[in-house]
């Protein structure tokens, strides 16, 4: 069961690809999580994605598809896998697809977690955080006891630039404009599964364990 995440940053897509990932006893594998782990241990590859990094760019489709070519041959990836964070582009996903032949697979499924920029603008701008300990809190689901207060420290709670509307809508509409032809081009295919994302987590949960569940048993393995 090889699977494919989309979704705008806030949506929940790492929280649920953990998760399921967890549950069906198949890998998460993060491209940005491989990344930061291969620069922090000094590898080639970690010094090569970070000269990018540094000059401003994203790291090359070339690269990125060597990454994953890597991953995907370790053993714990024989029976299948969750990508999150590639592919990125239409030009990733055509190598990708010409990688899945080299090795004998098939994707099953892309599921594209979608939620609206009102929701999401919700979501993170009520995020708060401690500035003395990091502890995450948020206005509507986890309000700390005291206001503008951290619960742990008493450390003062304070918005992230990230998390200000502006900041969010910015990052949305630069996801999407990003993304469009990626999921065009996966829909086209047959191969993308909408999901909505601006629900409660636990009912997005449900619905994807009700996908994976009905792919769970078919082989992903092409003989
Ligand atoms: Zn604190």
């Amino acid at each position: 069961m090889n699977f494919v995440f989309l979704g705008p940053p806030g949506v929940g897509k790492g929280t649920q690809a953990v998760a399921l990932a967890a549950e069906f006893s198949i890998p998460h594998i993060s491209t940005g999580d491989i990344l930061r782990e291969e620069i922090k241990a000094g590898t080639e590859l970690g010094r090569l994605a970070q000269s990018y990094i540094d000059d401003g760019n994203l790291v090359p489709d070339r690269v990125a598809v060597d990454i994953i070519r890597n991953r995907l041959g370790k053993d714990d990836a024989k029976n299948g896998y969750i990508l999150d964070g590639f592919p990125r582009t239409v030009p990733q996903a055509e190598m990708f697809e010409q990688l899945l032949k080299e090795l004998g697979q098939r994707l099953d499924l892309v599921v594209y977690l979608e939620a609206s920029e009102e929701v999401l603008v919700k979501r993170l701008s009520g995020r708060r955080v401690c500035r003395d300990c990091g502890k995450i809190f948020h206005l509507v689901n986890m309000p700390p006891k005291t206001e503008g207060v951290c619960d742990l420290c008493g450390g003062e709670l304070y918005q992230r630039p990230d998390d200000q509307p502006e900041a969010i809508r910015h990052r949305f509409r630069v996801y999407q404009d990003k993304t469009a032809d990626l999921i065009r081009w996966y829909d086209e295919k047959g191969l993308l599964t909408r999901v909505p994302g601006d629900i409660h987590w636990e009912k997005t949960y449900e619905m994807l364990r009700e996908i994976f569940a009905s792919i769970d048993g078919g082989s992903s393995e092409i003989n």
